[in-house]
């Protein structure tokens, strides 16, 4: 059995301001009995620490809204009332239950649990609009998080070939071009600009810690950054390769950002940096609306390994969200069929970025046929930033963020990546998959809202349309 892959989560709770959903406010009413210390097993309610006769402020930060402790206080003393703010953060995708889901998950690493049960629609748009078939759930040694079943994490980056060819006296004749492989389906994507230098550090160490990458503009990797090389992707223009020789040297891979000039100049440039260190090269384009042209143009031109970006909503560039655009799953799944079409689906790894938000967008992202997934929000939102869309996106960092110590800053990310992870291998365990390469494009394990609504009720609609035209 391969050596199991695990982050270690730790409580990191970060004392600054957040926005949460519920705030519980004891009354005057209240008469010390510490029941609600008793029944609430989020440990939301506790005695003063100076005064164990009395009970300290609820801490809203644990609480799971199960409503226990309301019901059960034999004084009604307990009240939980809307926070006015949650309703202003976030917006239309980035909502406001998502952000608070985030920032618990880094408080503590844990599997977000919600005591009141699931109380969302069943159906919307992107993501939201596709279900995971979980028909394996029932075995119970399936299960990843506890270890009963080695479930891998592990995806491979790089050109694959189609088959290998062997000469008469079955010796391999095929050159097998160079992959590398990362334990998790999820990089670091270029950070926001204007971070502290102490948050682009963490940011840094969190990448390593978990063993995966994060991309940088080549510009900000300085010198303090070196003992991260091997975490660290320098992205750049196609002209300032030599400009950057001394990173690139210490680089796995290397992301260049795609212009019309970069199919024909491909070869080169691909030779150019494996000069340096053999790294291996990431093409980064934006997700518009030929991006599966660019992607089979730069497939059949050599590329190894490409990235597509859509906006952070997950929206395609340039498009008037919600009305002319695709969102990343779509985006994802025309990319990866026309690959099929063109038979080089296998000579490629993609990666998904934009509106990965959740963990379970990450293997929803790998079922539409991304092989995995780069994130940059969720790990800001980590550290207490609020996100907002409108009018303009906008990201406010809490005040003080600068002076938390670094440690904790890095472990509140690094448990953000173990919650996700443990959601990946929840939902791999019960889809019967054991490992992440296979489910790329698996799409036979998804349930697309958009495919069973028409299968179900278009033919229906169909008829009294062409009724209506008298066809
Ligand atoms: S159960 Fe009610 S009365 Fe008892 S300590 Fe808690 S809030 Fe006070
Ligand atoms: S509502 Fe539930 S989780 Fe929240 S404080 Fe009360 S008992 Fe604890």
């Amino acid at each position: 059995m391969p050596k199991k892959y695990h982050i270690s989560p730790k409580a990191t709770p970060l004392d600054l301001d957040f926005v949460y959903k519920f705030k519980i406010v004891r009354g005057e009413n209240c008469i010390n009995c510490g029941k609600c210390t008793k029944v609430c097993i989020y440990e939301a309610h506790k005695r003063r620490k100076d005064d164990p006769r009395k009970m300290a402020d609820p801490n809203t930060v644990a609480c799971r809204n199960c409503f226990r402790c309301i019901q059960e206080c034999p004084q009604g003393a307990l009240e939980k009332s809307l926070e006015k703010d949650y309703l202003n953060i976030g917006g239309a995708y980035w909502k406001p239950d998502m952000l608070i889901s985030l920032w618990k998950q880094a408080e503590d690493g844990q599997v977000p649990v919600s005591g009141a049960g699931y109380r969302g629609t069943f159906t919307g748009t992107g993501f939201d609009s596709m279900w995971t078939d979980m028909s394996e759930i029932v075995r119970p040694t399936r299960d990843g998080i506890h270890g009963r079943e080695y479930i891998n994490t592990a995806v491979d980056l790089g050109r694959k070939l189609n088959h290998l060819v062997f000469d008469a006296d079955g010796q391999l004749v095929s050159e097998v071009p160079d992959t590398a492989s990362l334990p998790i389906p999820i990089l670091f994507d270029i950070p926001a600009p204007n971070l502290s230098s102490n948050v682009k550090e963490a940011l840094v160490q969190a990448a390593t810690e978990i063993n995966t990458c994060i991309i940088m503009p080549a510009a900000e990797i300085t010198p303090e950054f070196e003992k991260y090389s091997h975490n660290i992707i320098p992205c750049l223009m196609p002209a300032e390769i030599d400009t950057h020789e001394t990173v690139l040297k210490k680089a796995r891979f290397v992301s260049i950002e795609y212009s019309d000039a970069v199919p024909n100049a491909l070869p080169d440039l691909k030779e150019k940096i494996k000069k340096f260190n053999h790294a291996l090269t990431i093409i980064r384009v934006p997700a518009g609306k030929d991006v599966e042209s660019i992607v089979a143009k730069l497939v059949h031109s050599g590329a190894e390994i490409i990235h597509i970006v859509a906006d952070y909503r997950g929206w395609e560039l340039n498009s008037s969200a919600g009305r002319d655009g695709r969102l990343l799953k779509d985006i994802i799944r025309a990319v990866h069929l026309r690959l099929v079409e063109d038979r080089i689906r296998d000579e490629v790894t993609l990666i998904a970025s934009g509106g990965i938000a959740m963990a379970e967008h990450v293997p929803k992202a790998m079922l539409c046929g991304a092989d995995l997934t780069a994130i940059d929000i969720p790990l800001m939102v980590a550290l207490g930033a609020r996100v907002y869309e409108d009018p303009v996106k906008l990201m406010i960092f809490p005040e003080g963020l600068d002076k938390i110590p670094l440690s904790i800053v890095t472990q509140r990310m690094v448990n953000l990546i173990g919650a996700w992870h443990s959601q990946i291998l929840e939902m791999m365990g019960a889809m019967g998959i054991r490992e992440a390469r296979r489910l790329r494009g698996e799409s036979g394990r998804a349930i697309f809202f958009e495919e069973i609504d028409r299968d179900t009720f278009g033919n229906l609609f169909r008829t009294k349309k062409r009724k209506a035209a008298n066809l």
